[in-house]
């Protein structure tokens, strides 16, 4: 009732097919997948790179399009939380259930505008369809800007950018929304194994571009 109420006064329409009432359809989704080939977190090349050849592997739903570029906007501008528990459930459908005690999402940084985090959404579809929980226990320490860090040409950001705030048992998967340069993903992933927490690889909905 609330949500019929709340569509009449801001109608949500699906970025993708752009019908109304529905902030995305999951037939639109899952159209995005691509399912690119599994990748090296540290470089992005084909898994297993020769550069790092026991390195972390990243999979992807999809890589770079304009469909996606458009869906990834919306859920930013638009706060359509809904896409991106989808997105999570869409990706974690794809694969197999990683061989991971929880998720970690590549948390939000500080000086954000939004008022939820993309990737902690994907992350709890993907748990929700794997059944493993979501833990946020990393955060960013600096004030440089999640977006500033994705389009950094820089490879590695500064060491100890992202923090680990709780240490918990086990072996992490880390979750993202888009893998560029992997800076991001590899300073998450740098941390939790600096603080004893094994890394059993990453996901993230889109791979290349920039959103
Ligand atoms: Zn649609
Ligand atoms: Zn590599």
């Amino acid at each position: 009732m609330l949500e019929l109420l709340l569509h009449a006064v801001w109608p949500s329409v699906c970025p993708v097919c752009g019908r109304l009432g529905r902030a995305v359809c999951r037939e639109c989704i899952e159209a995005l997948v691509e399912a690119p080939p599994p990748f090296c977190m540290s470089c992005g090349a084909e898994a297993p790179c020769a550069e790092h050849p026991r390195g972390a592997v990243c999979l992807a739903a999809t890589s770079y399009n304009a469909m996606n570029r458009e869906l990834i906007h919306a859920m930013k501008y638009r706060e359509a939380r809904r896409a991106a528990i989808m997105m999570g459930e869409v990706l974690a459908g794809r694969f197999g259930k990683p061989d991971a005690d929880f998720l970690v999402p590549v948390p939000l940084h500080k000086s954000s505008e939004r008022e939820y985090n993309q990737a902690e959404l994907i992350a709890r579809g993907a748990g929700r369809v794997w059944n493993i929980e979501v833990r946020r226990v990393l955060e960013w320490r600096a004030s440089v800007g999640r977006q500033a860090a994705k389009e950094s040409s820089a490879r590695y950001l500064p060491k100890g950018i992202v923090s680990v705030r709780s240490r918990v048992p086990g072996r992490a998967f880390v979750i993202d929304d888009v893998f560029t340069s992997g800076s991001t993903v590899m300073a998450c992933s740098d941390s939790l194994l600096k603080a004893g927490i094994a890394v059993a690889g990453a996901a993230v909905w889109s791979k290349g571009g920039s959103y």
